[in-house]
């Protein structure tokens, strides 16, 4: 209940102007152009940030190359000491941060509270602590005589300033997910919070002066992504670029990288399987984890399962069993902790589901519960808010199930055996997540490898472990992250041969 006094108080402001962080200082950008700030559950603004451009970058991108041999110095444990005190601060916040980013992306804030913001404080605690655990290798080599060989060690050393850009679907959450992995590793920071969510990024800001982190080690510039993000892609100083977002940025990013000779990491779209085989034996928990994985934060998780594939031998009761669950979904206001759905992130966003919905039902889906707006009463009369939508008949190659919608839309996909499920599984330009729900050993270590998924869940969704490789195949990314991969990815490995 703190949380919604949080909230309330929040409510009470008067709309604020975020700031970029540059430099340690928080400052308005240089063309003194600003963006609205939406709250998704009313459709009213609320905030405004900054619409910097190329030249805020510039100013951003010389603190940092400023700052970066200092950060990149100092030892190991002051590094993660101060990633622990910026994690403090935000977990002593917990409240707050849930309820901005509940206000900002229009989640549920029960939501954002057990999810959300616990996961940033944690990835700043991961790799806080992974960075003093991390060796390096060493080879050594014999040249053929007593006493005579060479020593081999392999030196990780931080890139210099890189430039993180995030999406809006787990704002902190997908924030902390980078910068954190390239602060500890040494680097110094240009980062890019997603410009329709950009306040609890704004609020880190704030408390990374307050934890004492050297004035240009993080940098936060706010803006549109052609100006902004691509600013700090081309930048000539900004050596690596990590990005989370929809599949046609990431080509745009890998494009403009390559010429350049720049590390990408890409973590880009989806259009994931959940996979029921007749032999699942599913309990009441297990349907829940079912319909979790399709509806979790309005659909809106790259990891969602939105293609529902079924064996044909259960497919009637399942379905039945299914739509009872997904039919008690509340969708509600955010900040009502019984609302398992809130708001759609954005006006467009929801423009574009419910395009997507009236597009299976011209390919010949049938909609078996949803499809429309939901309005909840009161101040959500004029939110962006969409009823859980479950539809059924259209064949894998329907553009409903190629395209990633994003949205809480699930599409109901039977299938006769083993074969047919991969088949239609991996039947789609994306590759990050699958998950697999059957209680056959051998089955699912077949699968487990043939599904051609970064990820592949086994009787459970969204159970993660930080040390883990993260990211997709095809479509859906470039590189990994998580634990160590990433750490590989914000040093270069340099081998220093010493021979004797
Ligand atoms: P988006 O690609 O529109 O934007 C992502 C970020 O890139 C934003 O900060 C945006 O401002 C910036 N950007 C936009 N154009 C740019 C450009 N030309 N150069 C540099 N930066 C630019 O994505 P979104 O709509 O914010 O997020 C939703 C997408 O993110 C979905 O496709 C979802 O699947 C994907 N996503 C993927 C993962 C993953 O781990 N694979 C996780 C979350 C979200």
């Amino acid at each position: 209940m703190q949380s919604k006094g949080a909230w309330r108080k929040l409510r009470r402001m008067p709309i604020s102007r975020l700031a970029n962080l540059i430099d340690g200082h928080h400052v308005p950008p240089l063309a003194d152009r600003w963006l609205d700030v939406f709250e998704p559950a009313t459709g009213e603004a609320f905030a405004e940030c900054p619409d910097a451009d190329a030249s805020d970058v510039a100013v951003a991108v010389a603190a940092a190359q400023r700052a970066a041999p200092g950060w990149a110095a100092s030892p190991v444990e002051r590094r993660a000491g101060l990633l622990q005190r910026l994690a403090d601060r935000i977990e002593a916040r917990l409240d707050e941060f849930a309820a901005l980013e509940s206000r900002d992306s229009g989640k549920p804030v029960r939501f954002a509270r057990s999810v959300d913001i616990p996961r940033a404080v944690s990835n700043l605690r991961f790799f806080a602590a992974a960075i003093e655990a991390w060796g390096s290798e060493s080879h050594a080599m014999a040249l053929g005589e007593p006493n005579h060989g060479a020593i081999n060690y392999t030196l990780r050393q931080p890139l210099g300033a890189v430039g993180c850009i995030s999406p809006w679907n787990l704002p902190l959450y997908l924030f902390t997910w980078k910068i954190a992995p390239a602060l500890a590793a040494g680097n110094t920071v240009v980062a890019k919070p997603s410009e329709i969510t950009p306040c609890t990024a704004a609020l880190l800001g704030e408390l990374s002066i307050a934890a004492g982190l050297p004035p240009g080690v993080l940098n936060i510039v706010h803006g549109r992504g052609p100006a902004v993000g691509q600013a700090i892609v081309e930048h000539p100083r900004i050596k690596a670029v990590s990005f989370t977002g929809s599949t046609a940025t990431g080509a745009h990013i890998a494009a403009a990288a390559a010429s350049r000779f720049k590390k990408v990491s890409l973590e880009m779209g989806g259009k994931n399987p959940a996979i029921v085989f007749a032999d699942a034996e599913l309990s009441d928990a297990d349907l829940d984890t079912i319909v979790r994985s399709g509806f979790a934060n309005q659909g809106e998780i790259c990891l969602c399962g939105s293609r529902l594939l079924v064996q044909r031998s259960i497919y009637a009761a399942f379905r039945e069993r299914y739509l009872a669950r997904v039919r008690a979904l509340r969708v509600g206001d955010p900040v009502d902790e019984a609302s398992d759905l809130g708001a759609l992130v954005s006006k467009p966003h929801f423009d574009k589901v419910m395009a997507c919905i009236a597009q299976a039902r011209a390919e010949g889906g049938e909609v078996l519960c949803g499809g429309e707006p939901a309005t909840p009463p009161g101040r959500c009369a004029r939110g962006w808010f969409v009823a859980p939508t479950v539809i059924e008949g259209l064949a894998n190659q329907a553009a409903t199930n190629q395209q990633e919608i994003f949205g809480p839309v699930v599409t109901l996909i039977p299938f006769e055996d083993e074969a047919e499920a991969l088949a239609i599984a991996n039947g789609t330009g994306y590759g990050l997540a699958a998950s697999l729900w059957t209680r056959d050993l051998s089955r699912a270590h077949r699968l487990g490898a043939q599904l051609d998924f970064g990820i592949v869940w086994i009787n459970c969704w969204m159970l993660r472990d930080l040390r883990t490789p993260f990211g997709g195949t095809k479509h859906s990314g470039l590189g990994r992250e998580g634990g160590i991969e990433a750490l590989r990815f914000f040093t270069e490995p340099k081998n220093v041969c010493i021979r004797y």
